[in-house]
């Protein structure tokens, strides 16, 4: 029993040991299990890259939480708290930052554990011991305290700033931009719209955000189809917007000029562009569209084009600008049935007004006529200036000839009444031709050219008046572009030469001078008047070369007359406007005289009326010169032009001729007659000698006789002829006239 219980004792006693044994061993496997857990808490804790802290809750007498006590702190706490564990474990949170008691975040530590609710929050430090401009916290309760993990957000929040500063300024961009910029969802209902938009529009954004789509009116398709062409046109009325948006739809920037129709009615012309805005995907969530008013552009643009396209002086459509209308109208025409009329419209002796009266005047006249004829036709006509004097109207929408006949009397009319420049009152008429399309041209070219044949045809026949195109015409207008040819040549040719018309002295009876006339005998072409070819040596120039082999011709031939005649013989030599122009006339003529050897007092030198009212110095010097060498001046074509008394008392004329045109009508026509007598009668007043021109009828001369006329030069006296004929025609003329004169 003993034994047993010695056993017993000895196996309690086993026992015991085993059982602290056991007890020892599941201690030292717990405080390793606590340790194990610690360390690894410790590697996680300093490894974080948050700031962790365990704060335990210090509480008054009356169980009150007054501040909080750190029990540990990881090293990025120590980083961010500027301080070391050692400075911090042990001490308060109170004291260790700006916290308050009363202060809303001490409150809130205190809520988490009273409510055990975690708490987390951002906000901007204010404390500057704390290195972070941003903290983000998480606060849990941990027994009777705080574990606080801490991050600094400064980065991001800046970022976030920063991103919020530029969606700002994004916004500040979008509204402040100089044009305007209209967002729309994919369907074309407004999303948002700028300043500039409110102000092209006219609506607010209250009004179109949301509510309105950008589109394309319905009733501005036919503005817009004129604009863009008939298809656009149909495809506004199916569906405006995609209109706008079909290019941006594909993925491209779809640029166009459109009329914005502004909340009070104006018209305005903008450049529209518009994109898609798109996913990732390529879906498209909406389109942008920025526009901008284009008035200005379009009005530089116009003015632009205007300048280039039309006549600075008159301001009508110009000449190339001319032929596109033309095409346009024929176009047209062809396409309607309906016919087109082109006038050409030239200013008759227009050169020589210009010649004579100066170019400002001649602008002045230019300008009038150029009103005259747009006043004459309707705004859908087309008025055109082509040239110096020449004028183009073209008139769409004719029906019948008859119509384009009477407009082209209406054209003549209308130019005719007397303008008055600078305190002259001028007549200048036009001469007027007319084709018709399809009637006498099938196309453009030719309609324009036909006409232009019709208007020479019209000068031929005495200009002033209006001719509609034949087919004879095409002829003449061929004959003209050849005599031009051949006038280039003919002085070199010897196909010039110069006749004599002798002037007779109405009170002895005998031949006192000769007027030199020039003639062009061209072996083919023939004989061509002066009337034909002195204008056009005129308009090509060539009439300084022929002028200058006139003046030296018709010199050497008079001296040989008068010395053959032993009379001495006035040669009249005729000077046209353009030769007045010519800087060494007076070196040309003196030359004629030194080399004939002809006295200058027997050389006259025939210029019209007008040339005495030019205005440029230049010339009156050079008339001025003229006559110190001694030449005398004579007033051809006298009463036809515009000159006055003064003139002729100014310049000291020697002779006026009287034009042919009064004295053929002086024995019929009373104002004939009484222009006829006041001329003779003034010519007597200022000293002036006196001669009629066109003498053909012994009744003329009679009249011319009574009126007591200087000399007479006709037909009726003696025709132009060669100086080879000349002395013969003299002498006989001088007998036959000594026998009439002794019968009278
Ligand atoms: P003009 O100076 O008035 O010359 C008179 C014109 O009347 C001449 O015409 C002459 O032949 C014509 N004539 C003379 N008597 C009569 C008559 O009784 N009845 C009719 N119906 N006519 C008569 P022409 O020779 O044909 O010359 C025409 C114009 O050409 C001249 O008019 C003159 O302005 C110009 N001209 C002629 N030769 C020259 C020249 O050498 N130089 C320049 N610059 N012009 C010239
Ligand atoms: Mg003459
Ligand atoms: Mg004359």
């Amino acid at each position: 029993m003993a034994e047993l219980l010695a056993i017993l004792i000895v196996f309690a006693g086993v026992l015991a040991g085993a059982w602290a044994l056991l007890r020892e061993r599941e201690r030292s496997l717990k405080q390793k299990g606590a340790e194990e857990a610690h360390s690894q808490f410790l590697a996680a804790a300093e490894t974080s890259l948050d700031a962790f802290s365990i704060l335990q809750a210090v509480r008054n007498e009356a169980g009150e939480i007054i501040d909080f006590r750190f029990l540990y702190v990881n090293a990025n706490t120590e980083k961010m708290m500027g301080r070391s564990r050692a400075e911090l474990v042990g001490q308060t949170l109170l004291s260790m930052t700006t916290m308050h008691r009363d202060g809303g975040a001490f409150r809130n530590f205190c809520k988490v554990i009273e409510t055990g609710e975690p708490l987390r929050q951002e906000f901007p430090v204010q404390d500057d011991r704390i290195r972070a401009a941003w903290l983000r916290t998480q606060v849990v309760k941990l027994g009777d305290g705080l574990a606080i993990t801490s991050s600094d957000i400064s980065e991001s929040k800046a970022t976030q700033q920063r991103y919020a500063k530029l969606a700002e300024f994004h916004d500040s961009v979008f509204q402040n931009a100089p044009f305007s910029i209209v967002a729309t969802n994919p369907h074309g209902l407004i999303t948002a719209m700028n300043v500039a938009a409110e102000k092209l529009t006219g609506y607010s954004r209250e009004q179109l955000v949301g509510k309105a789509p950008l589109t394309i009116l319905h009733d501005e398709r036919e503005l817009l189809g004129k604009a863009m062409g008939m298809d656009l046109a149909a495809a506004v009325q199916r569906d405006g917007f995609k209109v706008l948006t079909a290019e941006a739809a594909v993925g491209e920037m779809q640029e166009q000029e459109w009329t914005l129709i502004r909340r009070d009615g104006a018209r305005i012309p903008i450049n529209l562009a518009v994109r898609a805005v798109t996913t990732d995907a390529d879906e498209i969530t909406g389109f942008v569209s920025i526009a901008f008013d284009i008035t200005d552009r379009k009005q530089m643009l116009e003015y632009v084009t205007h300048m280039a396209t039309h006549d600075p002086l008159t301001g009508l459509v110009g000449r190339s600008m001319l032929q596109d209308k033309i095409v346009q109208n024929v176009e047209q025409a062809r396409r309607y049935g309906t016919k087109v009329a082109v006038f050409v419209i030239d200013l008759d002796h227009f050169k020589r007004i210009n010649d004579s009266l100066g170019h400002a005047s001649g602008d002045q006249i230019l300008m009038e006529a150029s009103n005259r004829l747009r006043r004459s036709v309707r705004s859908t006509d087309v008025v055109s200036r082509v040239g110096g004097d020449e004028f183009v109207v073209v008139m769409p929408d004719i029906t019948s000839v008859a119509d384009v006949e009477q407009c082209a009397s209406n054209l003549v009319s209308r130019l005719a009444p007397e303008i008055s420049v600078d305190g002259h009152l001028v007549r200048v008429t036009g001469s007027v031709g007319v084709c018709v399309f399809p009637d006498f041209a099938s196309d453009a070219k030719h309609l324009l050219k036909r006409a232009d044949s019709a208007m020479y045809a019209a000068k031929e026949n005495g200009r002033n008046q209006h001719q509609i195109f034949s087919e004879g015409m095409l002829k003449e207008s061929a004959d003209r572009l050849t005599m031009e040819h051949a006038l280039r040549h003919a002085l070199a040719n010897g196909e010039l030469a110069i006749h004599y018309q002798a002037q007779v002295s109405l009170t002895t009876g005998a031949v006192t001078g000769m007027e030199a006339l020039m003639r062009w005998n061209h072996p083919k072409l023939g004989e061509i008047a002066p009337a034909q070819f002195i204008p056009l040596a005129e308009e090509t120039g060539l009439i300084v070369s022929i002028g200058e082999w006139a003046f030296a011709t018709a010199c050497c031939e008079g001296k040989a007359l008068q010395d053959d005649l032993g009379i001495d013989l006035t040669v009249s030599v005729n000077l046209s406007p353009r030769q007045f122009q010519q800087k060494n006339l007076v070196e040309v003529v003196e030359t004629a005289l030194i080399r004939s050897r002809l006295s200058p007092r027997s050389l006259e030198i025939e210029i019209t009326e007008n040339m005495l009212m030019v205005n440029s110095e230049e010339m009156l010097a050079r008339l001025e010169r003229l006559r110190e060498l001694g030449v005398r001046i004579a007033i051809d074509d006298f009463g036809t032009g515009f000159s006055s008394f003064s003139y002729l008392l100014q310049y000291q004329v020697d002779r006026l001729k009287i034009d042919q045109s009064f004295v053929k009508k002086a024995v019929t026509d009373a104002n004939a007659a009484a222009v006829v007598r006041a001329i003779i009668a003034m010519s007597h007043g200022l000293n002036i000698g006196v001669v009629a021109e066109g003498v053909e009828t012994e009744e003329q001369l009679r009249f011319l006789l009574r009126r007591k006329c200087d000399e007479a030069q006709g037909f009726m006296l003696a025709r132009p002829v060669p100086a080879s004929e000349f002395s013969a025609l003299v002498r006989a003329h001088n007998a036959h006239a000594l026998l009439s004169l002794q019968n009278a």
